[in-house]
């Protein structure tokens, strides 16, 4: 019964790509190697990386930061099960508790989980104080994740009828309309969810006014919030947590991208009373290992000081600055976002191919939408690659005109 496995032809390289799923385009290139904002890939080619790895490597790649926690936890305890506490999982929650001004913290392997985890734990709140109250109201272009439940939360046009049934019950708003966040609550509904600036869909902020007003909202009906900072968290916008420029607070909070700097861990955190799992409901088998709870609690003790959440401020002020003089310059639209988490519409729809452009020339951005590039740099980024961005861009913005 011997069968004979064909030899993999490699495209590229050397490497085949056939035993891996397709799920996405991706260039032809293998990443070997990456430091700080830079990548390397196979052929030693050199990129300017402004992706970093969907806004999740808040360090840059391979920092000491990570590399030494990692080395040490590894070298100490990496699992012992979700059965027994760990030394670095309960220091991580209570730094989470300390900056976030909420209670309790579980931890996930990821944004998806941390949001269908906020959804259970909301369901089970309304079952138990709402009278079986399980409807959450989300914005229009939300994301939340890939799970059926974060899924049905999110509304992407292309997942419209995709993988159906979806889990019932979750109405939209639209973003910055709190009227309408209004007339969608009825005695089904426990509560609103929203992300305070919307990443996928093209870096889209809730206005501080809009999330004081769900705030209120909310807090009059009865109603939880739940925030989900996944990307926008993790000092991405200038502040550890967006929702602090707004003054406001979150019944629920999830978090993941930023916390592991590029190793999966999430956090799904929430207020005390709001805390009503029992045993059993909630869990996961690597959920708050040592080896992660340990990188997180390096990255938060780093992006916590005052010094640095202060440095994103600037940078990120200084970028956006840059960005709108290209936008001048090409006569192209506005630049939005706030912190290093920034977005130039093009006015036209180039972004996918101006992306493609840059790659090219050695420069990872984003295009969120035919119209849009991303910016979601590392959150230590140098003024210099700030300007060698932009030089590139501004050479493939030039060469767009010119076609
Ligand atoms: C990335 C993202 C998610 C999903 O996180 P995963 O780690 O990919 O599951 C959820 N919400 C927001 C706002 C995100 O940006």
């Amino acid at each position: 019964m011997s069968q004979t496995i064909p030899e993999p032809v490699p495209p590229s390289g050397g490497f085949s790509f056939d035993a891996l799923m397709e799920i996405t385009s991706r260039p032809d290139v293998v990443f070997v190697e990456g430091h700080g904002s830079w990548l390397r890939d196979h052929t030693g080619k050199e990129y300017l990386d402004f992706v970093q790895g969907w806004a999740v490597n808040c360090l840059g790649h391979c920092p000491p930061v990570i590399a030494d926690a990692l080395r040490r936890q590894a070298a100490t305890l990496i699992n012992c099960s979700p059965a027994f506490y760990n030394a670095p999982m309960i220091a991580l929650a209570e730094l989470i508790v300390r900056h976030s001004g909420l209670e309790k913290v579980f931890f996930t392997n990821c944004g998806a989980e941390a949001n269908e985890g906020a959804i259970k734990l909301a369901r089970k709140w309304g079952a138990l104080h709402r009278g079986g109250a399980y409807e959450i109201v989300t914005m229009s272009h939300a994301f939340h994740g890939r799970t059926l439940a974060t899924m049905s939360a999110s509304d992407k046009a292309p997942w419209k009828d995709l993988f159906e049934p979806k889990v019932a019950g979750f109405p939209k708003a639209e973003m910055n309309d709190i009227a309408g966040v209004e007339r969608l609550i009825t005695e089904k509904t426990v509560a609103v969810m929203l992300e305070p600036i919307q990443g996928e869909s093209g870096v889209i902020p809730a206005s501080l006014d809009f999330l004081k007003e769900v705030r209120a909202l909310t807090k009059k009906a009865g109603l939880l919030m739940i925030l989900d900072e996944v990307q926008t968290g993790i000092g991405r916008t200038g502040t550890m947590f967006a929702y602090e420029q707004a003054g406001i607070r979150p019944d629920i909070l999830t978090l993941a991208k930023g916390l592991g700097g590029g190793v999966p861990i999430g956090a799904l955190v929430a207020a005390a009373d709001v805390c009503c799992f029992a045993h059993g409901d909630q869990g996961g088998t690597f959920n708050g290992n040592a080896l992660v709870t340990a990188v997180g609690l390096a990255i938060l003790e780093e992006v916590g000081r005052p010094e640095f959440l202060q440095n994103v401020r600037t940078t990120g002020a200084y970028l956006a600055q840059c960005l709108r003089a290209l936008s001048k310059k090409h006569g192209l639209g506005e630049v939005r976002g706030q912190g290093l988490l920034l977005a130039l519409d093009l006015g036209a729809e180039i972004a996918t191919d101006v992306a493609a452009k840059c790659f090219a020339r050695g420069l990872l951005l984003n295009a969120p939408r035919p119209t849009i590039l991303r910016f979601m740099p590392a959150l230590n980024v140098t003024r210099e690659e700030i300007d060698t961005m932009i030089e590139v861009l501004d050479g493939v913005l030039g060469g767009e005109k010119g076609r």
